[in-house]
């Protein structure tokens, strides 16, 4: 039988589910025996070679805090470097040891993977999107999608309960958080819309006590509590755990031993509450916006589903009951429901592209789930049509895919070029919904030669499709000539960009 399995590459924590015969996802515990892998990589420091992941990376980073590295996926998509022994290592790279780890420890137990989807925050743009996959291909897994995370819970969610209205997921994890509204019946599910951050999380709030212990410390001897980077990785372990007391009790107590002597200190669930409140009424915002996008009020929304171990905070239950006047739901395990979910997305795809090479029974199990997903942002690019008013060229970001319109789409529109002679174009991919392209993200520039001695006003024609995959793609093709360019979302795409083109050439090269 086929291996298809489902990835869960989280910010703090991993898991990998794989679809039994049935159509049922599992979660593969790892050769440590847990069910969850820590996403943490340490460098083992007599030789470079040796690369510990999960557990083994967190217990070993006090030795040499500089050999390890965590939260990999806040950088997903951005030339953040690690350098070890003179290596430099990408963040795409970086996640592919904890997916090879993942990927190995599943294949002790059940053979070859084959077929993988891995989640991602339902907000991580295009960039990111393909660092990810990208990471799983270097190790040798066949990517066949990627799956917005609180999807991939809702897809587990509604194919082992009973669920039917209105859906608001709740997704509050190590490092990013994300709202996502969705309509389902029974196995048909139509995702409406999705807003997200990808630096919030429970990591902040590790932080957050931290901040709290060294302010307890310096208060008592006047003197601080972390001198070294040691220090400050074994406090990170110690407010974390303190956070997670907080969740059962009222309070926690530790002892710090700094370098003016020990000192035991008790946090308090309010002083927690009161220390995190900044991130929860960032969340709120969130799911304000969310509710506006959907044009619903709290009481429409019929059940709010919790995802990621971060809603175990109970000041985070509890702001969902008093603004949606009923508790969430707690009935999938918070951990684990990515992972699962993503298994079922990766069977589904399977089922739809190579159906010959499916298992009955899988196709039994999974037949009827129908899932409409939505693209998550506003693509366009920039151009410089001629202001009536005052008859002057002024730069645009013009919008090409509409948000929250359902996969798969398809637009195109077509541009002009400027001048007579023009033999380039500056050719943008935007993602945002300002016009203004100072306010929008410019995900990928290219240089787009064009054949020389035309007379100007050359029409362009442009169009992006997003697939059901979650993948985008964008097609320049000069109509006069045929020639086109298919725009690749790799880190270095945006490289041009950050160097900066000078705006007046930008006007001159842009597209009509
Ligand atoms: P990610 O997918 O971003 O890695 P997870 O959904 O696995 O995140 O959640 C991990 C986060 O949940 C960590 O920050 C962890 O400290 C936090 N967490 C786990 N259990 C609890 C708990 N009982 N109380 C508070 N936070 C918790
Ligand atoms: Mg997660």
């Amino acid at each position: 039988m086929r291996n298809i399995a489902g990835i869960d590459l989280g910010t703090t924590y991993s898991a990998l589910a794989i679809l039994n015969s049935l159509g049922k996802p599992q979660i593969m515990p790892n050769t440590d025996g847990e069910r969850l892998t820590p996403s943490a990589i340490f460098f083992d420091e007599e030789d470079a070679e040796v690369i510990r992941v999960g557990i083994e990376a967190i217990n070993s980073r006090h030795i040499n805090p500089d050999r390890a590295v965590r939260w990999i996926k806040r950088h997903m998509g951005e030339d953040f470097i690690k350098t070890i022994d003179g290596r430099d290592w990408t963040p795409t790279e970086l996640s592919a040891l904890i997916l090879m780890k993942l990927k190995q420890d599943a294949e002790n137990v059940t053979g070859k993977v084959h077929d993988v989807v891995i989640s991602v925050p339902a907000h991580f743009d295009e960039v990111r999107r393909k660092a990810t996959m990208e990471a799983g291909s270097l190790i040798g897994l066949n990517v066949v999608g990627i799956v917005n995370e609180p999807v991939a819970a809702a897809l587990y969610y509604a194919t082992s309960h009973e669920v039917n209205g209105k859906v608001l997921v709740y997704d509050l994890g190590g490092g990013t958080f994300d709202v996502t509204i969705m309509d389902v019946k029974g196995h048909q599910m139509d995702i409406v819309c999705s807003h997200g951050d990808h630096k919030l999380g429970g990591v902040d709030f590790d932080q957050a006590v931290l901040k709290l212990l060294e302010q307890a410390y310096r208060e008592h001897y006047n003197e601080e509590l972390l001198t070294t980077d040691e220090d400050r990785a074994k406090y990170e372990d110690e407010a974390e755990d303190i956070k997670r007391t907080l969740s059962r009790r009222p309070a926690a107590k530790k002892m710090l031993y700094g370098p003016a002597g020990s000192l035991k200190v008790e946090i308090t669930r309010e002083m927690f509450e009161e220390a995190i409140a900044p991130w929860l009424a960032r969340t709120d915002i969130l799911v304000e916006v969310a509710l506006e996008e959907a044009k619903l009020k709290p009481e429409d929304i019929d059940e709010v589903l919790l995802v990621g171990g971060s809603t175990r905070v109970p000041a985070v239950r509890a702001r969902l009951e008093k603004l949606f006047g009923h508790e969430p739901k707690t009935a999938v395990n918070v951990d684990e429901c990515v992972a699962l979910g993503a298994a079922i997305h990766a069977g589904l795809t399977v089922l739809r592209e190579n159906p010959d090479e499916v298992d009955a029974g899988l196709v039994g199990g999974l037949g009827d789930v129908q899932l409409t997903d939505v693209c998550n942002h506003s693509y366009g690019t920039i151009c410089a049509p001629i202001d009536r008013e005052s008859g002057r060229r002024v730069i645009q970001n013009r919008i090409i895919l509409k948000k929250n319109t359902s996969l798969p789409c398809e637009e195109t529109q077509t541009f002009y070029t400027m001048r007579e002679g023009q033999t380039e174009l500056a050719v943008t991919v935007t993602q945002g919904e300002d016009s203004d392209p100072e306010y929008v993200n410019k995900i990928a520039t290219y240089k787009f030669e064009l054949p020389p001695g035309r007379a100007a006003q050359q029409p362009v024609k442009v169009t992006y499709s997003y697939d059901v995959n979650q993948r985008m793609h964008c097609r320049f093709e000069d109509v006069e000539s045929g020639k086109v360019l298919e725009v690749d979302f790799s880190v270095d795409s945006q490289g041009n960009l950050k160097d900066g083109a000078p705006a007046e050439q930008m006007e001159e090269l842009k597209v009509n």
